[in-house]
């Protein structure tokens, strides 16, 4: 009965040299699972270039894009 959806993160790395996750839930069940792939837009949330993903049908509402940079400086000094 639980309407757990399965959260998933895919690493990507963009030109600006910026890496970050696209994270988004795949709630495809029953039916919905045979649906195909669409392609969604997601921007780099560094220099916000667009890229063209393909995501589980319903995913794209879903993605939310963080950088995975392990800044040294953050949370340092001060
Ligand atoms: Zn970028």
């Amino acid at each position: 009965m639980a309407a757990d959806r399965e959260r998933k993160a895919e690493p990507h790395e963009c030109s600006c040299g910026a890496r970050f996750e696209l994270a988004y839930f795949d709630d495809r069940r029953g039916e919905r699972a045979a649906l195909p792939d669409e392609l969604v837009d997601a921007a780099c949330p560094a220099c916000g270039k667009v890229r063209s993903l393909s995501l589980p049908a319903g995913a794209a509402k879903t993605l939310v894009a963080e950088l995975s940079d392990h800044d040294p400086e953050e949370g340092e000094g001060g």
